[in-house]
């Protein structure tokens, strides 16, 4: 068997398995089509100098190897108010933290997967490459459109389930209310978070606000254009924190297909070990950023033991 390892996604899943992989001296390399490393632990950048972690907001956990590996990490990661550790300066930086010194392609959509004569071949752009054995560590509805539905692992990937989440960033003048970090409540307004009250986003001209909201008001709005759901989601921000309309200096928003898994497969990762062919992630565990480090963490040492 090959010692060339291929990841396919460079979000905490992937990552996790790469850096055990490199660590244990393979040959890994982390191909991701999104422009930044981090996958739904994502931080976006606005022209205006504003930031927003539109997607995981804090990483709160009882595991104590996951708090290990976020200690490890050191500034990248904080304390936030009563919540637990988040990204710092932003939740993606948890991620990037994680990829230091690692191989990682971004911008490159894996858009096909074949056997070669020396393990598994991908495509980019039309171009195949050899890619050694495969670990795929993207969202499980892409991994079974990739793979194909007549592949052995579609019909456990078909089984896993994921909430969608429509979500508003909102940026208000310094003067509006701040009356709380973050509030859990239904409807567009499932959490709020006072994203600038995060370790290390000071200094932004507004201060900076997400709100998600639950799956049933997200499955409804789901189509709906981005500038109508700011325009829907951002009164109702104004009034869970007592603002007024002239308060709101900027509103965008963002919609996740697959946010959190609300029905996961129950094992760490699937296998077809003769092959050399992996796929994992949150999904296969649970509705977290931790699950999804497990079963990255996992599939690296089934890697290992396979030599
Ligand atoms: C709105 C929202 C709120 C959340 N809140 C929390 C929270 O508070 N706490 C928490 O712990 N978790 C939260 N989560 C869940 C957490 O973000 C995920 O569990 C975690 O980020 C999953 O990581 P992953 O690596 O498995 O997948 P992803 O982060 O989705 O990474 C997959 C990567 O694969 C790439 N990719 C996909 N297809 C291809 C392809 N064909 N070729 C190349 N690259 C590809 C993608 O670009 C992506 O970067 C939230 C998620 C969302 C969306």
């Amino acid at each position: 068997m090959t010692d060339q390892v291929t990841i396919i996604g460079a979000g905490i899943t992937g990552i996790a398995c790469a850096r055990h992989l490199h660590r244990a001296g393979l040959k890994v390399r982390v191909i991701d089509k999104g422009r930044n490393i981090g996958g739904r632990m994502s931080t976006r950048r606005t022209r205006q100098g504003l930031q927003f972690d539109h997607g995981a907001q804090d990483l709160a956990t009882t595991d104590p190897d996951f708090a290990q590996m976020l200690r490890g990490l050191g500034g990248a990661v904080a304390p936030w108010a009563d919540r637990g550790p988040v990204g710092s300066p932003g939740m993606s930086d948890v991620v990037r933290a994680m990829a230091r010194d690692l191989d990682v392609t971004q911008g490159a959509m894996v858009a096909g997967l074949r056997r070669g004569d020396a393990g598994w071949q991908i495509a980019i752009d039309d171009i195949w490459q050899d890619a050694g054995r495969v670990a795929l560590a993207i969202p499980a509805p892409q991994a079974r459109d990739l793979l194909g539905a007549d592949h052995p692992f579609a019909e456990p990937l078909a089984k896993v389930a994921y909430d969608p989440c429509v979500t508003l960033m909102a940026g208000l003048s310094p003067d509006a209310p701040q009356p709380f970090r973050w509030k859990s409540g239904t409807g567009a307004a499932a959490w709020i978070a006072h994203d600038g009250s995060k370790p290390d986003r000071q200094g932004q001209p507004l201060a900076t606000w997400v709100m998600q909201a639950d799956p049933d008001f997200s499955a409804q709005h789901i189509d709906v254009g981005f500038d109508q759901l700011a325009c829907m989601m951002a009164p109702v921000l104004l009034d869970q924190l007592g603002a007024a309309s002239d308060h709101l200096q900027y509103a965008s928003a963002h919609r996740w297909l697959y946010s959190r898994v609300s029905r996961p497969l129950g094992q760490p990762f699937l296998a077809d070990d003769g092959n050399g062919l992996l796929a994992g992630g949150d999904w296969a565990l649970g509705p977290t950023a931790r699950d999804g480090w497990a079963s990255g963490t996992a599939m690296a040492a089934h890697l290992l033991a396979d030599g």
